[in-house]
C-alpha cells in the first residue's frame, strides 16, 4: 500500500505565538556567513583562528580521560559543581557570589528563555534598549510578552526615559546590555549605570542583566555590572557567557542569581533540557581551572581591536556626510546610522552582490525602527579584507544617494 500522494506537504499546526516566524533574522545571518563569495560582517561570529584549540583538546581529555564515567551520565539541573564555583570565582572579582549563587545554561541565550520561562505571563511588557539584541526579543517574544524599546544615546539607556516607560507601561522587568552592547557596542558610564540602578531600586522593577562581552575590552578598562551596585544584586539575574571568551560551540554560559528565583530557574531549566551537557561543562571548568582565561582573552581583544581600528578608519570617509557610527572600546560590534533617506534593508542585495553583507538594524528595534541604521561586525576578518570589503561597502552607499 502506498501513501497518497500530495503536493501539498503536510501541515502541523503551528503555536500562535510562532506564527509567520517561518524565517529569523538569525538563521539568515548564518546563511550569509557561511557564503564564501561574500564577506559577511552580519554575524557575531569569532574569528575560529583565535581559538585556543589546543587547551580546549586538552581540557575535552583530561575529563574524558579522569572523569569520564561522570562525564558521560545526566547531571544536575543546577550545573556541575566545578564550573559553578568556576563561574563564582570569576564574579567574585566585582561582586560576592557563591557557587550556590549560579545556574548553568547552555549558552547565554538558553539563559534568556530560562529567565523568559520562570518569569513571564503572555502579555507582560519587558521593556529594552532601542536597540537592543534581537535574539533576546525573540525569546521573550515567543513567551508572549511585549517589548517596548526605551530611548538610548551613546552612553546607553536614557534613565529619565527608562523612568518614564516604567511608570507609563509597569514592565515585569528590564532587559539591558551595559557594556560593549550588541548591536551597537556601546558601554555605559559608572555615573549611567547608577543612574539606571537608582531608577530600578525606586521603581521596584527587576533586571535582566546580560553581559557576554564585558571581557573583550580593548583598553584594558573594566566594567563591574550594574549588579555589583549597591541594592542591586539581589533583583538582577546576571548573565554570562563562554561563547565569545572560549567558543560558542561548546554553549556554556551561567546566570548568577539570589533567592527563591534561584529553584524556579533550576525547574525551568529541568523543563527545557534538563541540564546541560556534562562533558562540556566539565570540560569548561577543566579549562578554566588550567588555563589563564584572562590572558586569552587579551590575546583576542588585541586583535579585535586592530580590526576595529581598520573597520572604523575604512568606514568614516565612505559614510554619507551627517550619518554616525560608533567607535566601541571593545566587543564585536560597530554601529552605523547612515541617516534619514537611506533605507539599510533596501541596500543589502546589491551590497551582498558586491561581495558584503551587514545586518540591516531596523531588526534591532523592538518598535520604531531607524531603517537607516546597519550592524557591522568587526571580529571575523583579517584589516585588509576589512578594508577591502568596506571599500566596496561603500561604492553601495555612494550609488544610494539621501533621498
Ligand atoms: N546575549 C547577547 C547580547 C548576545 O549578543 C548573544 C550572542 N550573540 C547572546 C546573548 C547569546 O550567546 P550565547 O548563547 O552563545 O551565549
Amino acid at each position: 500500500m502506498s501513501l497518497p500522494s500530495s503536493s501539498e506537504p503536510y501541515r502541523f499546526p503551528v503555536a500562535a505565538r510562532y506564527a509567520g516566524m517561518e524565517s529569523s533574522p538569525l538563521k539568515d545571518i548564518f546563511a550569509l556567513a557561511a557564503r564564501t563569495d561574500v564577506v559577511s560582517f552580519a554575524g557575531g561570529i569569532p574569528d575560529p583562528e583565535l581559538f585556543d584549540l589546543e587547551d580546549i583538546a586538552a581540557s575535552y581529555e583530561w575529563v574524558l580521560a579522569n572523569q569520564g564515567h561522570r562525564a558521560l551520565q545526566y547531571g544536575v539541573s543546577e550545573g556541575e559543581v566545578e564550573l559553578r564555583e568556576q563561574a563564582a570565582r570569576r564574579l567574585s572579582r566585582d561582586l560576592p557570589t557563591d557557587s550556590s549563587q549560579i545556574r548553568v545554561t547552555s549558552g547565554s541565550q538558553e539563559g534568556l528563555f530560562v529567565v523568559a520561562q520562570a518569569m513571564l505571563e503572555p502579555g507582560d511588557v519587558v521593556l529594552v534598549e532601542s536597540p537592543t539584541y534581537l535574539a533576546a526579543v525573540q525569546a521573550f517574544a515567543v513567551h508572549g510578552a511585549r517589548m517596548i524599546g526605551v530611548e538610548t544615546d551613546d552612553d546607553g539607556v536614557v534613565p529619565e526615559a527608562l523612568e518614564e516607560a516604567i511608570r507609563t507601561h509597569h514592565p515585569r522587568m528590564v532587559y539591558l546590555i551595559p557594556t560593549f552592547q550588541n548591536p551597537t557596542g556601546r558601554t555605559m558610564p559608572v555615573a549611567r549605570r547608577q543612574a539606571v540602578a537608582d531608577v530600578l531600586l525606586r521603581t521596584d522593577v527587576p533586571l535582566i542583566e546580560d553581559d557576554p562581552y564585558g571581557a573583550l575590552s580593548f583598553t584594558g578598562g573594566t566594567w563591574a555590572p550594574i549588579a555589583a551596585l549597591p541594592g542591586m544584586s539581589e533583583r538582577t539575574l546576571l548573565l554570562n557567557s563562554m561563547s565569545k571568551l572560549m567558543s560558542p560551540g561548546v554553549r556554556i554560559g551561567w546566570m548568577r542569581a539570589e533567592g527563591p528565583i534561584l529553584n524556579t530557574l533550576a525547574v525551568a531549566k529541568a523543563a527545557i533540557s534538563m541540564q546541560s551537557s556534562v562533558v562540556d561543562q566539565l570540560t569548561v571548568a577543566r579549562y578554566l581551572d588550567s588555563v589563564d582565561l584572562d590572558a586569552h582573552v587579551a590575546r583576542v581583544s588585541a586583535v579585535y581591536r586592530e580590526r576595529r581600528d581598520a573597520m572604523a578608519a575604512a568606514i568614516a570617509p565612505v559614510l554619507p556626510a551627517g550619518a554616525h557610527v560608533t567607535h566601541p572600546d571593545g566587543g564585536m560590534f560597530l554601529w552605523a546610522a547612515l541617516g534619514e533617506g537611506y533605507d539599510a534593508q533596501v541596500m543589502l542585495a546589491e551590497a551582498v552582490s558586491a561581495g558584503v553583507a551587514y545586518l540591516p538594524g531596523w531588526s534591532f528595534f523592538a518598535d520604531d525602527p531607524d531603517r537607516s541604521t546597519m550592524r557591522l561586525s568587526f571580529v571575523t576578518h583579517a584589516p585588509a579584507v576589512i578594508e577591502d570589503a568596506i571599500g566596496r561597502l561603500g561604492e553601495v552607499i555612494a550609488q544610494h544617494p539621501r533621498r
